[in-house]
């Protein structure tokens, strides 16, 4: 049977990022992905990047082949009541905030530094099943035949049922509605995230255009997938009010928001790496930010230990020193869209008075931007 030191089941952003961090590890790594080759370079959703994600994918010989677009300012506010505040990469002397870039482009970018590292990618690979034993992973695949690993790195994008006994579930009620929207005036490398009872609204800058993620419930959510252009112009316009005006905006797609994750990350010679670890709510962008985090972790630990990639021990030091970041990233995108997504009147004046606060002290506001640059390296 066909023996690999690490099989990576899911050829998404993740499992390709955690490849390129091994390809010169001199372990035998294979990915395998249930779509066609390339499939993700359709990705129609638009990240948003820390710098510390930059400085990674940098590392990775990847970050020069992204169009990628600055974040300059951040205004964040919230719909019906006062209260904003503003972050300025030009504070921190940093170019940037954080990045834009089209997950589509970033998936062609990954999947071209693959194919010049020549890591195998099998294609059409549904893995169906993983039996892990004392010595290796038995990965089942849909077409009937089987191959071995020291390591099942899981990066396949969902959190299935199976073992899952300790999953940890929250569905927020929520639909993500994602568009390009062309701005009238240029947006001058402005983002906003605006919090409404609906669910936040985030426009990012996106080249000359704006990525819109327009959270609503499932149901309005429907609603404005049915909308023609111009009507969900003017929808979205109305939602954002006056700070930026919009002249158009191109198709749209609908993802049902949930909080998900594994309290732990690992198993018997098995990892669980970016949406199949944790799926967040994006409303403070974090989800490949953290993987990215974690991918970069998990390599480096691989790295260090030598010998056997899915020893116990080695996944047991993944888990430990990612058990921070992970907890801590989780607990804040989940606050968050709690704290922020209701109408609640006292709730509406300490959101309120909360985002004065950021604007008006300076070291609660350099505590916020320094976790979006950089993440969270260690949550107080
Ligand atoms: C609306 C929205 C906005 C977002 N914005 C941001 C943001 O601003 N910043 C940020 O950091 N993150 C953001 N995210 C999160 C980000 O998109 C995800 O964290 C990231 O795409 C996860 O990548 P992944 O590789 O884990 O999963 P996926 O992209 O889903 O890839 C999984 C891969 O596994 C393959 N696969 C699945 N099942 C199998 C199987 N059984 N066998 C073999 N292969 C399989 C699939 O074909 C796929 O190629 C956002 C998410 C959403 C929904």
């Amino acid at each position: 049977m066909e023996k690999h030191d690490i099989a990576i089941v899911g050829a998404g952003p993740v499992g390709m990022t955690l490849a390129l961090a091994l390809k010169d590890s001199g372990l035998d790594v294979i990915l395998l992905d249930a779509r066609a080759r390339g499939a993700a370079r359709h990705d129609p959703r638009v990240l948003a990047l820390s710098h510390g994600s930059r400085l990674t994918l940098e590392r990775l010989g990847v970050w020069a082949r992204l169009p990628a677009t600055a974040i300059e300012t951040i205004h964040i506010s919230h719909q019906g009541g006062l209260g904003r505040s503003v972050l300025r990469a030009s504070e921190y002397g940093q170019p940037a905030l954080g990045y834009v870039v089209a997950a589509g482009d970033l998936a062609a970018a990954l999947d071209d530094a693959i194919a010049a590292a020549g890591i195998p990618v099998r294609d059409h690979a549904t893995v169906s099943g993983l039996a892990a034993g004392v010595d290796d992973v038995l990965i089942s695949l849909a077409d009937g035949t089987h191959l071995s690993a020291r390591l099942a790195a899981c990066a396949e994008g969902a959190i299935a049922g199976g073992d899952d006994t300790a999953l940890v579930e929250r569905d927020y009620g929520q639909c993500a509605v994602i568009s390009v929207a062309t701005p009238a005036t240029p947006h001058g490398g402005r983002a906003w995230e605006r919090f409404t009872p609906q669910g936040p609204l985030a426009v990012l800058p996106c080249r000359r255009d704006c990525a819109i993620v327009h959270t609503a419930s499932p149901a309005d959510a429907e609603a404005l997938m049915t909308l023609d252009d111009e009507a969900y112009l003017a929808r979205l316009q109305s939602h954002f009010g006056d700070r930026l005006r919009f002249a158009a905006v191109g198709p749209r797609a609908c993802y049902p928001l949930k909080l998900r994750y594994r309290p732990n990350p690992v198993g018997q010679r098995t990892v669980w790496l970016g949406n199949a670890a944790q799926t967040l709510h994006p409303v403070a962008g974090q989800g490949y930010n953290l993987a990215l985090r974690d991918v970069w972790a998990c390599a480096q630990v691989l790295l260090k230990a030598g010998g056997d990639p899915g020893a116990a021990d080695t996944l047991a030091t993944y888990a430990r020193e990612r058990h921070l970041d992970r907890q801590g990233t989780i607990r804040v995108t989940d606050g968050l869209v709690r704290l922020f997504s209701n109408a609640v009147g006292p709730l509406l004046h300490a959101r309120g008075a909360g985002l004065l606060a950021l604007d008006l002290i300076p070291p609660a506001r350099h505590f916020v931007a320094k976790r979006m640059m950089f993440g969270a390296r260690a949550w107080p």
